[in-house]
């Protein structure tokens, strides 16, 4: 391809509001444009990114004996409601009308329509297992569309759904897939990691893994134990109790004393205000349950799990109260709030629990409550974890080891869904003995475009993109020094006709520009070979530097061609 005809329209600076590295290096590279928030265009650079990624998804679904399929988009509402989703999916789920008025989503994922599918098709164990895949667009009406294609509006994924006759083969089709992803993602050039994570929406009885890759930008915090293997996202890290480590300070069972706390309102203040640890507070929190009030209570140092508090109640919303609620439940302004003569559910942390004493709000305005103890004042609590793990918390796994935070980006998800789509679509098929039973399904999400800006995440230094062989736009840069130098211009069409007859894809840099806008540019779109065409063409002599080395390697005509086929 010669560069003069590529429609690749690079920047040298990116718009300010670009926040991630992958994002601005994007539209540097010209690889996307954006239409509107969280919608974008793919220039050829990215459309060619794109389709090596879809490639390598495709040929290792198709090595683990998933079948590839399209299903549309459009979806009859009808079939969300049966599911029961309509409702709970959200604002995220894009609603619109036909001219009948009938309801219609476009789809941010296809459990449902793949379900409605196979109840009509499969009806013996005969036909199991199956898994089925795509690789679509999907719609998602993101509350934050951000970071480029990390977070879309609309955005490429590929999602495949698993159909076993039990759970002991929904295991091995889960297998199966999470191993499979493991190479998607080595080919791809990502460090990825696999860690358990929560149900969420989907939901489902059975287990499920995030791939994450690791990077600064993730909006995923990973606890990870330095020990064993343990790795799971924070939503859901657990860690072990233990008997004394996570105490308050050790003191006598004293007296409730009414303290003096006049604007004194957050945890830190009340550390300043009384020169005691975080530790020695209880912060409690008023949430509304599906609309009903519950108070949550942590001590001061750590952090409420919405998450596991939203479980523990298995309740669909969970939201902290507005200050109207929260003042009615407590009879006092934020930030006063206590357990003493709430009357609404309590759900009191472990480590609350494992307080000697520790000073509350008096749910009255400008005052605390000092010594108050768990026995006599949380006796009707639910205890549970309902707080973040924080680091240095003890493996929950081994018991050894401890846990270290670091930052993803979930490029993929694997899920053992059980019965719960096939119920309630009733999706049944006759079983070795004759029974009809639901299908027991699994579903695998890959966010492919989102692996394009995960990839460049991970690769790239202050000039540009470092593309991984493996999906890169092109493999050689062909670049003359000079246009206008015939000499230059014949070697370098030359290689790149040679490397194209051998299937490698060039990008040849015919433009008449000056070599550094050439130089600038060829890292900027981070081709992996470079070979430069300079005042030794006549010799047949070239350089060639590889994009992620410093080293610049004078060669003859056939070595370098030689190095760029290997
Ligand atoms: P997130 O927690 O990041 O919102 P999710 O749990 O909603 O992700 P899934 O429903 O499991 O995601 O979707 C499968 C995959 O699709 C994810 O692992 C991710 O890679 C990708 N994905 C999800 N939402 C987006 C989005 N808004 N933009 C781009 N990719 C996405
Ligand atoms: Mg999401």
């Amino acid at each position: 391809m010669r560069q003069s005809q590529l429609f690749m329209p690079t920047l040298r600076e990116a718009p300010s509001d670009a926040e991630a590295a992958s994002h601005r290096l994007m539209l540097r590279a010209g690889l996307i444009r954006q239409l509107a928030a969280g919608i974008y265009t793919y220039l050829p650079l990215g459309r060619r990114v794109l389709r090596k990624l879809e490639q390598i998804v495709r040929e290792e679904m198709d090595q683990a004996g998933a079948q590839e399929v399209l299903m549309p988009a459009l979806q009859p509402a009808e079939l969300w409601q049966q599911s029961s989703r309509y409702e709970v999916y959200g604002p995220e789920l894009i609603r619109l009308r036909d001219r009948h008025e009938r309801e219609f989503t476009l789809g941010p994922t296809h459990e449902e329509v793949i379900t409605a599918l196979v109840r009509g098709e499969v009806n013996s164990y005969r036909q199991l297992p199956m898994t089925l895949y795509q690789i679509q667009t999907k719609f998602r009406d993101e509350k934050r569309p951000r970071y480029g294609l990390l977070r879309g509006r609309e955005f490429l994924m590929k999602d495949a759904y698993s159909f076993d006759a039990d759970w002991d083969g929904l295991h091995r089709s889960y297998m199966s897939m999470y191993e499979a992803y493991n190479r998607i993602f080595t080919r791809c050039g990502l460090h990825c990691r696999a860690v358990e994570a929560d149900a969420g929406s989907i939901g489902g009885e059975g287990g499920t893994h995030e791939f994450m890759a690791l990077a600064d930008i993730g909006e995923d915090t990973i606890a990870a134990c330095n020990a064993c293997s343990y790795a799971a996202n924070l939503e859901k890290a657990e860690y072990r109790i233990g008997h004394k480590e996570n105490n308050g300070p050790a003191s006598q069972k004293k007296e409730l004393e009414r303290l003096h706390t006049p604007d004194i309102k957050k945890v830190d203040q009340l550390v300043e205000a009384f020169g005691l640890g975080a530790d020695a507070f209880m912060k409690t929190l008023i949430y509304t349950a599906d609309g009903k009030p519950v108070a949550v209570i942590v001590r001061g140092d750590h952090e409420v799990n919405e998450i596991k508090v939203k479980n523990a109640l298995a309740a669909n919303n969970l939201e902290l109260a507005d200050q109207e609620t929260a003042e009615r439940v407590t009879g006092a302004p934020t930030g006063f709030a206590g357990p003493i003569g709430l009357n609404i559910p309590i759900l009191a942390d472990h480590a609350v629990l494992a307080m000697d004493a520790g000073i509350a709000g008096a749910n009255e305005k400008d005052y605390h409550f000092g010594s108050v103890n768990p026995d006599d004042h949380l006796a009707n609590a639910q205890a549970g974890d309902y707080r973040n793990a924080i680091a240095g918390d003890c493996c929950p796994r081994c018991g050894q080891g401890r846990l270290t935070f670091h930052l993803g980006i979930e490029v993929g998800h694997v899920f053992k869904l059980g019965t719960k789509y096939s119920e309630t679509l009733n999706a049944k098929f006759l079983n070795g003995s004759g029974t009809e039973q639901p299908l027991i399904m699994g579903c695998y999400g890959i966010g492919v475009s989102r692996l394009l800006s995960a990839v460049v995440e991970q690769h790239s230094d202050s000039n540009g993109i470092i593309w991984p062989k493996s999906i890169a736009p092109y493999r050689v840069h062909v670049i003359p020094v000079s246009a206008k130098d015939q000499a230059q211009m014949d070697l370098a069409l030359h290689i790149a006709s040679r490397l194209q007859e051998a299937g490698v894809e060039t990008l040849l840099d015919d433009r008449d520009e000056r070599p550094g806008v050439k130089f600038k540019d060829s890292d900027l779109i981070g081709i992996p070979i470079r070979i430069v065409v300079g005042k030794h063409a006549a010799e047949g002599i070239v350089e060639l530097k590889l994009r992620n080395e410093a080293i610049v390697q004078k060669l003859d005509l056939e070595e370098a061609i030689a190095a760029a086929l290997k």
